[in-house]
């Protein structure tokens, strides 16, 4: 990792980040930063813009497991018991459809948004031999610099995917795929990719424009593969730096994450688009009603994000 030593002081991570603008600081300024670690969003703009190469989420990330480690690892747990409750050991795991080969690995947020959508891709994967898992990936502990859990959650993952003879993982959420990278030593894919391979998916006609989740927005991956099913021109809104979920910060910066949401509404009056259930789950509960998850219009299901039962409809995925 370049280190910030490097620094050029030219303020660009300042003025693409909200959090940073607040405090008058840059990711230089580690003292500051490492106080502050648990206001960030970890979003990586700061490192998407850093003419140097110093990647800011990186360092705040070292800054968090730094902080994990000594007495205050008990007041982040208190101030986060409900995650950590439901996603340590996820409580809503259910390995029965696992299959050995391709697997589909909809994430947790996925099922919780759009039960019926994601019931259509279990039954259309399930005619190519392919099974459903419904298992938390681990981010949002990871995120709180829990590397010790982290590490078990990965792990059991692991040896549950090798123990069934996983070699491929169809996964519907970016922040899974970015998560595990290549810690599994399974090869993971978007959903989009295979539904492109088995020529399965609706194209939709007509210009779109997307926000795109906070993991895609360096490569551009995920999008890529999704105009494959776009006949019409994409465009990208690239307003906000967050949906306003990510890191566990808003608890901390209310204000910066409506602030993003804001950000979004003021900037096009057009539909926006995205490819993560917990932005658009976010959006909606914050009145941005012109967003909407371009998986459902694909599937061909018409369905809206679930936000008034998505906790109940997590609960479901366990039964299923
Ligand atoms: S909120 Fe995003 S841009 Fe700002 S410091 Fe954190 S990771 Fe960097
Ligand atoms: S963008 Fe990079 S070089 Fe510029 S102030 Fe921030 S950390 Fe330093």
């Amino acid at each position: 990792m370049i280190s910030v030593e490097s620094c050029i002081h030219c303020h660009k991570c300042r003025k693409s980040c909200a959090f940073l603008s607040k405090y008058m600081i840059d990711i230089c300024d580690t003292e500051k930063l490492k106080e502050l670690a648990y206001h960030c969003f970890l979003c990586g703009k700061c490192t998407a813009v850093c003419p140097v190469g110093i990647d800011g989420r990186q360092l705040i990330m070292e800054f968090r497991r730094e902080r994990s480690l000594t007495d205050e690892r008990a007041s982040i747990e208190k101030k986060n018991r409900s995650l950590i409750r439901e996603k340590k050991d996820y409580i809503y795991r259910n390995w029965k459809h696992v299959t050995a080969g391709t697997v589909f690995f909809p994430g947790c947020n996925f099922p919780s948004m759009y039960p019926k959508t994601n019931a259509a891709l279990a039954k259309l994967f399930e005619k190519y031999g392919i099974g459903t898992v419904y298992e938390c990936c681990g981010k949002p502990i990871g995120e709180l610099g829990f590397a010790d859990d982290e590490e078990k959650i990965i792990s059991g993952i692991r040896k549950r995917m090798k123990n069934a003879g996983v070699t491929e993982i169809v996964t519907a959420c970016p922040n899974c795929m970015a998560f595990f990278g290549d810690r599994l030593g399974i090869r993971v894919r978007s959903v989009y990719d295979k539904l492109n391979e088995i020529g399965e998916g609706n194209i939709l006609t007509g210009d779109m424009e997307f926000y795109l989740p906070c993991p895609d927005r360096s490569d551009h991956k995920w999008i890529e593969e999704i105009k494959k099913f776009i006949d019409g021109t994409v465009t990208v809104n690239d307003s906000a730096e967050c949906c306003g979920l990510g890191g566990s910060a808003i608890r901390l910066e209310k204000e910066i994450a409506d602030g993003f949401v804001e950000k979004l509404r003021e900037s096009t009056e057009r539909n926006l688009f995205t490819y993560c259930a917990s932005c658009v789950g976010r959006f909606r509960r914050s009145g941005l009603r012109t967003s909407d998850h371009v998986l459902p219009l694909i599937m061909g299901i018409d369905e809206q994000p679930d936000i008034m039962k998505s906790y109940i409809n997590r609960v479901f995925t366990k039964i299923k």
